[in-house]
């Protein structure tokens, strides 16, 4: 469906907000971040999705002991930081004229 692709966009920009705060943000929390604004997002949607934004330098990522397992915490960038600011105004934009 088509809303599919344009709510990825979203997610993505869910995540680098998330991903600006100093603890950061991973995979598993970020999926229950998305559920609770009515998105349903899987394990092998939302990992690609950072692989890919960590790639394109928007992101950097560390890993961190959890329990018995290793998480891979993701934070913005300097350069995912001006992305998001930027988009920020955007929405604020589109925002104001679908409301209109
Ligand atoms: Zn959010």
């Amino acid at each position: 469906m088509y809303e599919r692709k344009l709510i990825m966009g979203f997610v993505r920009v869910h995540i680098l907000h998330h991903a600006t705060s100093p603890e950061g943000t991973y995979g598993l929390w970020m999926i229950q971040e998305l559920k609770h604004h009515g998105y349903q997002i899987s394990p092998g949607t939302i990992y690609p999705i950072l692989a890919d934004m960590e790639s394109e330098g928007l992101l950097s990522s560390y890993e961190e002991k959890s329990g018995g397992s290793i998480r891979k915490v993701y934070r913005a960038t300097k350069s995912g930081r001006s992305v998001l600011e930027s988009l920020k105004i955007k929405v604020e934009e589109l925002y104001k004229e679908l409301n209109e």
